[in-house]
């Protein structure tokens, strides 16, 4: 391979950076536990790091993966999504305004709420499945920050990531995206305009359900994301070395489970549109998704492995059938290798807009027939 070739995104997942780490020939990188890092004779520090709160050797090189998948300048993990979350919002000045889809995971919209309650932001919610709503809450709000999920949790609805951006660079905004459903395989917001994009890395970037993390991924350094740095130093919100070694490991399956993911939502969607038990299926590969032409455009990779459906009735069948599946596990999270199966209105706040015959799926990678077989004998039951 010449130096001229770049290498895809896929490749540097595959190898998780560095094939062979330079100290040892090892072909897995290692992992450094340690919490202080030492000085020689004249003081200087021998390494890049010097306490483990504010960054450390395996934190740094799952960072490094993470910013190259994404394209951005530099990634920044946490202990958890809500904690990259958090630090994300407490970057905008005191009183500004936030811009926020009226469907977005619940935990985070929570957050906002309560900060616009004390007065620290001001919150402004648009319906994202209006095509004129983001450019009139701009327009009123003058937002600061302008946040976006896409595809969102738990309807599937789509934004366009590029439209966002315009509408929020004229009017003076910085634009997030929350990427959690559509990882690097598929999309790659900075690509598309986005100034920051978030990831709950709890999800497809790891990929097994054994990692709590999040992850910030800058277009570009400047004010606000050395601010975020700083709060997440200050707040001790820094993913540790362990989680950040397993997430580096979930890392290099990345491109090959969210293909297959994708592949088996696709045909278990198509299977279940005409069942007689299910009255709806929301899943941006189809072409009865409103904006499948925008999903075809902005996941280049698929369209993940998450769908909702919703069934004939209402909450007392929507949980029977969360209930009586017997390989999808009914359970909440998603992206990870075990097929999960939620009635979703039962787990979010009292707040939540999500419909009572809403059944979320998040496909793993059993056989597409056996999955298949199983909703079917679930929804006979109702
Ligand atoms: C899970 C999730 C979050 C929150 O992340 P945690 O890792 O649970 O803190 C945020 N956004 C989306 C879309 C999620 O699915």
């Amino acid at each position: 391979m010449g130096s001229e070739h770049k290498r895809s995104p896929e490749t540097i997942a595959a190898q998780g950076l560095h094939a062979v780490d330079p100290a040892t020939g090892a072909v897995v990188p290692p992992l450094h536990p340690a919490t202080t890092f030492a000085r020689g004779g004249d003081y200087e520090l021998l390494g890049a790091h010097f306490y483990s709160r504010y960054g450390s050797p395996t934190v740094d090189q799952a960072e490094r993966a993470i910013a190259a998948l994404e394209g951005g300048i530099e990634a920044q993990l946490f202990g958890s999504g809500l904690a990259a979350f958090t630090a994300l919002v407490e970057s905008v000045p005191e009183g500004a305004a936030v811009v926020a889809p009226r469907t977005m995971y619940f935990g985070g919209q929570d957050w906002l709420r309560r900060l616009d309650a004390r007065g620290r932001i001001r919150l402004a919610l648009f319906d994202e499945t209006d095509d004129a709503a983001l450019e009139a809450a701009c327009a009123e709000a003058r937002p600061e920050l302008v946040c976006i999920e896409t595809p969102a949790n738990p309807t599937w609805s789509i934004t366009d990531i590029a439209a966002a951006a315009e509408t929020a660079h004229r009017h003076g905004a910085r634009l997030a995206v929350d990427s959690t459903g559509a990882p690097p395989p598929t999309t790659r917001p900075l690509e598309l305009g986005a100034d920051i994009v978030f990831h709950s890395a709890t999800k497809y970037l790891n990929g097994h359900s054994d990692v709590t993390a999040g992850v910030l991924v800058a277009r570009e350094d400047g004010e606000r994301w050395q601010e975020i740095r700083q709060v997440r130093m200050l707040t001790g919100a820094l993913l540790g070395p362990f989680e950040a070694w397993l997430l580096l490991r979930g890392l290099r399956t990345l491109y090959v489970r969210f293909a297959r993911q994708s592949e088996t939502a696709m045909a278990l969607a198509t299977a279940l549109l005409d069942h007689p038990k299910v009255e709806r299926v929301l899943y941006p590969g189809l072409d009865s998704h409103p904006r499948h032409s925008v999903a075809r455009r902005q996941m280049t990779g698929g369209f993940g492995g998450m769908l909702s459906i919703l069934v004939a009735g209402g909450a007392a069948e929507g949980r029977a059938v969360a209930a009586a599946t017997e390989l999808f596990v009914p359970a909440t999270s998603l992206g990870g290798v075990e097929s999960l199966i939620e009635h979703r209105r039962s787990i979010e706040s009292p707040q939540s807009a999500v419909a009572d015959n809403l059944i979320r799926l998040s496909v793993g990678l059993e056989a597409v027939d056996d999955l298949l077989a199983d909703l079917r004998q679930a929804l006979e039951r109702i």
